[in-house]
């Protein structure tokens, strides 16, 4: 190696789930919304002025705080808005997670948090989840450097209840307690509530999956004043323009139709709860999901087997191999159609 490679600053990076492009394929490996963004996205972006793409957008992105503000009864100074979670989560890391401690995270979740960790020299420790996937609450009750968990948890789709999810932060009031909840609209409860009472609970959440945005990159965290002051300290110090004009105002078109928002959500826990009879019938196991996929691990085919036969028929399910998680598939809840082909397609393998 050359000397000049000694200084750089060297990552395992995150790998994303693959985005093939085949006109008759079903993709149910990232977690995206199945349905079209609401129908004012499409209005907001055909009326784009763009002469105004000369100006640079507002740093502040105060439209679209607002929107998210009202929409969640908050005030402005108690959201911030990023290039998707993941931008937020980034900083969030960056901003709040600078103890000698270890910060805490499960050993199965999301994994891009040990990458992030990595990339800002952060100590971790990954508390082992039980049997069933649930994080144990009190593996998270001693000495740290701060705590990040995704509820619902992913890959499981493991949701935690609210009183554990406050025990978590009550027992934690000395560092920052942050709870992706990336896909909380899919029929469990936010710990929103809690900010009020918590100065030190961050909550995050994206436009990505129960808004039908992923292409767009939004997210948003909402905290007390003084965190997200702190947060964009750290945005203003990296770079103050991190949304766009289009995404600040195809944002604010999406947050406002609240009506579209619950009816897509509600089709998809429909779709959910219907493939997840259907799964069973076919012998597949799987924890309880609240979240838009289903993590399912079958009693006598191989994951790697099923995978590489659902990828030859065009259907794409996320696949993790190795570990305790090795024989499973995530398997994203799409439209109805799309899981009765899949659903079928399953049938007819598994009989073969
Ligand atoms: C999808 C996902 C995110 C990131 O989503 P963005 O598209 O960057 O908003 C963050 N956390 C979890 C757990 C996710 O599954």
């Amino acid at each position: 190696m050359a000397n000049w490679e000694n200084n750089i600053r060297k990552v395992v990076p995150y790998t994303p789930g693959e985005q093939p492009n085949q006109p008759d394929m079903i993709k149910l490996n990232t977690n995206e919304n199945p349905y079209p963004p609401a129908p004012g996205v499409r209005e907001v972006l055909r009326n784009m002025d763009t002469d105004t793409l000369r100006l640079y957008p507002d740093p502040a992105a105060l439209d679209l705080v607002r929107a998210i503000a009202d929409t969640y009864g908050l005030s402005d100074n108690q959201v911030f808005v990023g290039v998707g979670s993941d931008d937020v989560l980034a900083m969030s890391f960056l901003t709040f997670f600078n103890s000698e401690k270890p910060i805490l995270f499960p050993d199965i979740t999301y994994s891009f948090y040990d990458v992030w960790a990595d990339l800002f020299r952060i100590p971790y420790e990954r508390p082992v989840l039980d049997e069933h996937f649930h994080i144990r609450k009190e593996d998270y009750f001693g000495e740290n450097g701060g705590i990040v968990f995704p509820n619902p948890n992913a890959p499981t789709g493991v949701v935690m209840p609210l009183s554990e999810v406050e025990d978590i932060v009550a027992h934690n009031q000395d560092v920052i307690v942050i709870v992706d909840e990336a896909y909380v609209d899919f029929g469990s409860q936010s710990a929103l509530p809690l900010i009020e009472k918590y100065e030190n609970l961050l909550i995050v959440q994206t436009f990505s999956k129960s808004r039908s945005m992923a292409g767009m990159r939004i997210g948003f965290a909402m905290g007390s004043p003084k965190l997200i002051k702190y947060l964009n300290d750290a945005k203003y110090s990296f770079n103050s323009y991190t949304m766009d004009r289009t995404a600040l105002a195809a944002g604010v078109a999406a947050v406002k139709d609240q009506e579209y928002f619950c009816e897509t959500c509600h089709k998809i826990i429909e779709t959910r709860e219907w493939t997840k009879k259907e799964l069973s019938k076919l012998g597949f196991s799987f924890e309880d999901s609240k979240a838009n996929f289903i993590f399912a691990t079958h009693e006598t085919c191989p994951a790697e087997d099923l995978f590489k036969a659902l990828r030859e028929r065009h259907i794409y399910v996320r696949y993790f191999p190795g570990g305790r998680t090795g024989n499973h598939l995530r398997i994203t809840v799409g439209t109805r159609e799309e899981m009765e082909t899949f659903i079928g397609f399953l049938r007819d393998y598994l009989s073969e």
